[in-house]
């Protein structure tokens, strides 16, 4: 970052009173008294340095003032300092009021509400008979609609001689070898038996050769854990659920048999009304990260599309209208575009549900059932989950059938063995101080990530690191698209080193050469922070990853001691010592208070820690 007055921050004084914003002229005798000052919350400095200090700059040259952010003398507020001529004041103050006014938490809440209030006015209440008779309509719509289409052909595999000549005893091994592969039929009655897996490319395409070729200028080497069970099981015509994260292949493991089952339908490519595969996925990094990776990929002139909000929709229907065979969306954007007609899924007959997990979490589930409506019932159906909770179950229940069951390993521990991981013990306001410091001494080629549980926290800490000269990215649910993208692109091409991430951003991530993965907070669950660390370590390469651990965070130092054991880590007796802690403490709450649910400290921001154990001051960890 240039060296520019606006990164420099006054001393705080003592805490007085907290506005969202005010405004005041300057009285203090040391200060310009031309200059005007208006005070905000401290998460809208960030927004108004912007990335890289772009918006403060643009503020600048609109209003011709000369804007500066200093700590303020009111405790947790900023100072926004204008200085120039009276006009270019005014035009500065009009804009960041502008800025501020857009940012209000209750404005934003209010346009919500206004907008899901005109939603719902749009939505006339369905009796039960009503519900009956559509239910029955829609069957009767979907046998003679399905009578009148042409099978789907889901059979395209030959097992190759090698595969059949495998023993029992052989594929067990070899299965074991591959991370673990455990396979099997979801419906446990299902005595059909379930393909072999394949050792070597060829075996799952030397009837594709111009994917063996696709595949060849890829280098690599051998078929990844998943796709080795994946790709005959898909190929065989069955439906799928992987239970594998992303690193671990799962996206080229529906992808390439995505590409031969297009190929081979009876109605041909250009005479279908509109794509043909259809996946689904929950974020937008996640969706144009597939796109990515089916665009690595030439076979017979497929053309793939992602849609995704934060994007023009319109280019994207055009798009569409155009003919695509491959259709990558959010389901929010497809629901869409689903119930404005501009989208015609009658010809889609092999389906990809990615993360379902994470879409079920983000509150997917209504979009996906309204959009998979059009599809016919009897398309090939792929799930992939890094989880197997009970709602991921039922979703596989309503949109596949009998499927068969690959699961890599529930934790991606493949990767986590190539990271170090390492957990460090300190208080929430001890953390900011440590990565500064941490941060000074990086090397010119690390690339760090860096984890918060908040959009707040990315914001307050990107602003932070900015201020103190660190060139960093952030990425959060609530960015616009393009800067997502763009933080992601200078992540990737090097320009930038730091990026601040929360989870549901960081999904999919796909950047090869992370070096240190820091969780500044400790993750929600124990799967995250597996898929936080596997963002380091990929591609060959070892990764560190650096957990910062509070007090608050005791409930979860069992998983994580048994994460780190499994992947060959040394834990920290601190970490032992904090669980004993926790579990002594719930024994004793059973023991005063019955079966009385506990109650993880932190989600409900409890700030007393008389009941954490006791004696813990200043930097004594042997309580931790
Ligand atoms: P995914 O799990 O789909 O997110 O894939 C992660 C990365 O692994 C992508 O960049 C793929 O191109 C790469 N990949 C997929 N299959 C293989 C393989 N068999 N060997 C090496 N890398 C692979």
């Amino acid at each position: 970052m240039a060296e520019e007055d606006w990164g420099q921050w006054d001393t705080q004084t003592e805490p007085t009173y907290y506005p969202k914003m005010t405004y005041r002229n300057s009285n203090n005798s040391h200060k310009n008294p031309d200059d005007e000052f208006i005070e905000i919350e401290s998460r809208l400095a960030g927004i108004i340095i912007g990335k890289g200090g772009s918006k403060i700059k643009s503020i600048q040259r609109e209003s011709e003032a000369h804007v500066n952010i200093i700590d303020s003398d009111t405790y947790g507020l900023k100072t926004v300092k204008i200085s120039g001529n009276a006009s270019a004041k005014e035009r500065a103050r009009q804009i960041i009021n502008n800025i501020i006014d857009e940012n209000d938490p209750d404005k934003i809440r209010q346009k919500i509400q206004q907008e899901s209030t005109a939603y719902e006015s749009t939505i006339k209440p369905i009796s039960d008979n009503d519900w009956e008779q559509l239910m029955k309509e829609q069957e009767e719509y979907q046998k003679k609609k399905l009578a009148a289409l042409p099978p789907i052909v889901k059979h395209v595999y030959k097992e190759h001689q090698e595969v059949t000549a495998m023993s029992d005893e052989e594929i067990e091994a070899f299965r074991f070898s591959k991370n673990n592969i455990m396979v099997k039929h979801v419906n446990e009655d299902n005595n059909e038996p379930i393909p072999k897996p394949i050792v070597h490319f060829y075996h799952a395409f030397k009837d594709y050769p111009e994917i063996l070729e696709e595949i060849k200028k890829q280098n690599f080497e051998t078929p990844s854990p998943v796709q080795c069970q994946a790709w005959p099981i898909i190929m065989n015509g069955h439906d799928l659920i992987a239970i594998a994260q992303t690193g671990t292949g799962k996206t080229l493991a529906f992808l390439l048999p995505a590409f031969i089952h297009l190929e081979r339908q009876a109605i041909p490519r250009d005479k279908r009304k509109g794509p043909s595969i259809l996946v689904l996925a929950p974020t937008r990094e996640l969706v144009l990260q597939i796109e990515n990776e089916v665009n690595k990929y030439s076979y017979k002139g497929i053309r793939a599309m992602s849609i995704y909000g934060g994007a023009s929709s319109g280019k994207q229907k055009e798009c569409i209208r155009q003919g695509v065979e491959i259709v990558i969306a959010t389901p929010g954007r497809l629901n869409d575009f689903v119930g404005s007609n501009s989208i015609d899924l009658t010809d889609v007959t092999f389906i990809i549900l990615d993360e379902a997990d994470r879409m079920l979490d983000l509150g997917f589930e209504p979009q996906i059932r309204v959009s998979l409506l059009p599809v016919r019932p009897d398309r090939q159906t792929i799930m992939t989950s890094a989880t197997w909770p009970p709602g991921v179950k039922r979703l596989a229940k309503s949109y596949t059938t009998n499927p068969i069951q690959v699961m890599v390993g529930s934790l991606d521990l493949t990767t986590v063995n190539t990271v170090k991981q390492e957990i460090l013990f300190m208080e929430d306001e001890e953390k900011e101080l440590w990565l500064d410091d941490f941060l000074k001494n990086i090397n010119e080629d690390d690339k760090v990530i860096i984890f918060v549980n908040k959009k707040v926290t990315v914001d307050q800490l990107s602003a932070d690191l900015c201020m103190k000269n660190y060139n960093v990215e952030s990425i959060h649910g609530g960015r616009e698209q393009c800067d997502r993208e763009m933080a992601l692109e200078s992540m990737r091409d090097g320009s930038v080193s730091i990026l601040i991430a929360t989870d549901v951003a960081s999904r999919g991530i796909d950047i090869h050469d992370i070096t240190v993965v820091i969780n500044y907070d400790f993750t929600k669950d124990i799967e995250e922070y597996v898929h936080r660390v596997g963002r380091t370590g990929r591609a060959g390469k070892t990764g560190l990853a650096i957990t910062l651990m509070s007090r608050r965070d005791w409930s979860k130092a069992k998983e994580l001691i048994e994460v780190m054991e499994k992947s060959g880590q040394d834990v920290p007796p601190e970490l032992h010592d904090m669980a004993k802690r926790f579990e002594a403490k719930k024994e004793r709450e059973r023991a005063e208070g019955g079966d009385r649910p506990f109650r993880g400290r932190g989600r409900g921001g409890g700030r007393g820690y008389s009941s954490y154990g006791g004696g813990f001051r200043g930097n004594n960890r042997n309580n931790w």
